[in-house]
């Protein structure tokens, strides 16, 4: 098999062969056919995550060890079984749900793997799809796609699922209601795209670069939004007639999560979602005086995936615009990303 690895955290990533690997116990072989790039990529690729005023969560510190391959929106065709998986057979075309736990802890036990104490994700973790084969622990994992195309149904292990997820985290938002969603990029604007199946709020839109607020309001969103400008938190407040009811950031820097605790009415709530990272500090009786909450959203269940795949298959989700690029291309589209999203829509690698 050829990967696509790095070697050293933060330097360009080496394509390496490899044997094929066999499949043992409950694993799944698939021959991967397409994987999309995340810009959460382009930090397991530093190896460290920025926590603000000079600290670092590092993935080294996690007992990750190099080389890895990232890669963690992944779908191909099951290639072999080990001795105990079953549930899918050779040739079965099949969506990976990345997000895999201890399968020890009590999170995991419950069935809520996203809160596993010691998560173990495809292309973070462990090996994940910036190749032409992934090892997949276990045959639950593999999601059914139907005739969606691979190169857009693979977007939805990730940027679909983290959208979809946090749109359920404020689904109790009435038409009357305004949704402010941070950030149009690859994720923001799969929001604009899911929102509707979702919720029935008004969807305003934030983003500092006028190409995406163009595109966002050319995928459905009610409004756009410089969220640069000095007047931007006062134009949501009348755009939504007073405040929104809830946000969802998708950059998730110390000025966005400003901007979107202040563009909040009474009882909002402000999703996080972003990992640019940073700090940020809000005057604590605010919380209760205004009956706010702030909370992170972090990908999605398996259950969330299954959810969201029967509504793209039923046609309920506009598709995201994709666009393919060889796997060899790897290192060129990650720069692209790390520049502050020359992208729009998002980029799938083909093996
Ligand atoms: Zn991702
Ligand atoms: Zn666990």
């Amino acid at each position: 098999m050829r990967s696509c690895q790095i070697i050293e955290w933060g330097k360009p990533l080496e394509m390496r062969e490899y044997p094929d690997p066999e499949p043992k116990g409950s694993e799944v072989l698939v021959k991967v056919t397409a994987c999309g790039v995340c810009h959460t990529d382009v930090h397991v690729w530093h190896g460290y995550f920025d926590l603000g005023d000079g600290e670092q969560a590092t993935i080294a510190s996690r007992g990750v060890e190099l080389p890895l391959t990232m890669g963690h929106e992944v779908i191909g065709e099951v290639a072999a079984l080990g001795p105990d998986a079953s549930g899918v057979a050779v040739g079965d075309r099949r969506l990976v749900f990345p997000w895999i736990g201890c399968g020890e802890c009590m999170a995991c036990h419950a069935g809520r793997e996203v809160d596993c104490q010691s998560p173990n994700p495809l292309g973070a973790r462990q090996h994940g799809g910036y190749s032409d084969r992934i090892i997949v622990p276990h045959a639950r994992y593999l999601v059914e796609y139907g005739d969606v195309p691979e190169e857009l149904a693979c977007t939805y292990a990730c940027s679909g699922l983290t959208v979809y997820s946090a749109l359920k985290k404020v689904a109790q938002l009435q038409k009357e209601d305004t949704l402010l969603v941070i950030g149009a990029g690859g994720v923001g604007l799969n929001a604009v795209n899911i929102a509707p199946a979702v919720l029935d709020a008004k969807v305003i839109v934030a983003d500092i670069d006028p190409a995406k607020r163009q595109a966002a309001l050319d995928g459905g969103a009610a409004q756009a939004v410089d969220n640069s400008s000095p007047d931007a938190v006062a134009e949501v407040m009348e755009l939504s007639q007073g405040g929104a009811r809830a946000s969802i950031d998708f950059v998730g820097s110390p000025e966005t999560a400003q901007f979107a605790f202040d563009s909040l009415r009474r009882g909002g709530m402000q999703v996080v979602v972003g990992l640019y990272g940073g700090k940020f500090r809000f005057s604590l009786p605010f919380l209760p005086l205004q009956h706010r909450t702030v909370r992170g959203s972090y990908v999605g269940s398996l259950e969330e995936l299954k959810e969201l795949m029967a509504l793209v298959m039923d046609g309920k989700i506009p598709p995201l615009p994709v666009l393919s690029r060889p796997l060899e291309d790897a290192n060129s589209v990650l720069e692209d990303l790390q520049q502050g999203g020359k992208i729009v829509g998002r980029v799938v690698l083909r093996p």
